[in-house]
């Protein structure tokens, strides 16, 4: 290999499981992708990906089975779309994410979203951070993933001319998990560009590399955090909706959601997906936090029709894999760092639920970095080893996370399982 793993990450690369094979991950302002960008990205996909795409939950896309000599037409590709991957990964403000996508509120926030995602990327300004930085926008807390930013924005007011957004600082999950804490109610949002900079600004210079906003809380104190920020925090920055909710129609009660298994979706999915959001959603489609597409449709009246297609797809939710929110990293299928095969042991569990099981919200990660951020799900899976058993096979162990209460993360009641103990634990909880 002759790309340096340490150097490439910025520009959205991890090197996978399998060597000389990489993943690239494509930054989706707000999670929001047009017709034409899903399209040249399943034409990317079926060239240099193996015809199959993954949904994060963070509404970006991600790509595998890429070689390092089909990457240059790849980021030349994506660039005809208006796409990019810089920042992706590595110390960089990552992608900004944005939901629910079913929220009324939703064109509002996205538009915000698109506006921060624009302001922080490919700025240098914002690069070579200790390690990375989350920005999330919400319209709501249902999901309470504003806890698990670094700088999360819950919208508070939309009456008047501008919005204001509660702010939550210093959230994360990985190896210690930290829920965020709210820095300021109904903060007017001219403020928040030079806050959100201040805050990036202070992180970089006193974080140690490799470690997130919520160390520097622990190692400074709340106090002396604020005091930081503030020092550096600019004048505010008049407040003009350069993206405006174009790109969805305004109103919650014509949304149209595809549940796609694990965010797997291969190409002739994806090209449907596409066509469905051109004829019925103005072209557009939000990419969720729970690995599934979102329209808002244009003409309600259009539901039965929008639909029909949507089944003839088959995203029609008849098959049981669809009928469970279940958010699914790319674990040992994929991913390096992955310590269990997280699609197989899915449809294990799966198999194993009952009805009450279908009802809850799923997470599995496939290993301690969480990324599927299953301490948000009712139930949560963590893998946190591998260990070899008599016959020299390598088997992973789970802890079982459960979430009892909005504002705060789930937390480990049952540690160390393997599959069929987790098996087991899953079919008692109905
Ligand atoms: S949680 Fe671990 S295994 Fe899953 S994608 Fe993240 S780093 Fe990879």
């Amino acid at each position: 290999m002759t790309l340096d793993p340490q150097t490439i990450r910025i520009d959205g690369i991890y090197e996978q499981r399998q060597p000389g094979n990489f993943m690239l991950r494509v930054k989706v302002p707000a999670g929001t992708v047009s017709s034409d960008q899903a399209v040249q990205i399943a034409e990317i996909a079926d060239r240099f990906a193996g015809g199959s795409v993954h949904l994060t939950t963070r509404g970006s896309i991600e790509l595998h089975w890429l070689k390092e000599e089909n990457l240059a037409e790849v980021w030349r590709m994506l660039a005809a779309v208006g796409l990019t991957t810089r920042g992706a990964c590595g110390g960089a403000v990552r992608g900004v994410t944005c939901g629910p996508a079913g929220a009324p509120a939703f064109p509002l926030v996205s538009s915000f979203a698109q506006l921060l995602h624009h302001h922080f990327t490919r700025n240098p300004h914002f690069e070579g951070l200790p390690k990375k930085f989350k920005i999330g926008v919400f319209a709501d807390r249902t999901d309470g993933r504003h806890l698990i930013q670094d700088f999360g924005l819950v919208l508070a007011d939309s009456a008047g001319d501008a919005p204001r957004y509660d702010v939550w600082l210093a959230g994360g999950l990985g190896r210690e998990p930290s829920a965020a804490f709210l820095f300021e109610p109904a903060m007017p949002v001219e403020r928040i560009i030079p806050l959100a900079e201040a805050v990036v600004r202070v992180y970089r210079a006193h974080t140690p590399k490799g470690k997130r906003l919520k160390h520097l809380l622990r190692e400074l104190g709340r106090d002396e955090l604020l005091r930081r920020v503030e020092e550096l925090r600019g004048d505010d920055l008049p407040f003009v909706d350069t993206f405006g909710p174009l790109q969805f129609p305004a109103g919650g009660g014509s949304r149209l959601e595809a549940p796609v298994f694990a965010g797997e979706l291969s190409t002739d999915e994806l090209r449907e997906l596409a066509g469905i959001a051109r004829r019925f959603a103005g072209g557009f489609m939000a990419l969720t936090g729970g690995q599934n597409v979102v329209f808002r449709l244009v003409d309600p009246f259009q539901r039965g029709e929008a639909e029909a297609l949507l089944a003839a797809a088959g995203f029609g939710g008849t098959i049981r894999e669809q009928q469970v929110a279940f958010r699914v990293c790319p674990g040992s299928h994929e991913c390096r760092m992955g310590l269990a095969p997280t699609r197989d042991v899915t449809l294990a569990l799966i198999k194993a639920m009952g009805e009450e099981g279908l009802r809850r919200d799923w997470s599995i990660s496939g290993c301690p970095n969480s990324c599927s951020q299953p301490q948000l799900a009712e139930v949560g899976i963590v893998t946190v080893k591998s260990v070899k058993g008599d016959d020299g096979e390598r088997r992973p162990l789970f802890d079982l996370y459960r979430r009892e209460e909005e504002g705060r993360l789930g937390v480990p009641v049952r540690q160390g399982l393997p599959l069929d103990d987790l098996v087991a634990e899953v079919r008692r909880l109905g």
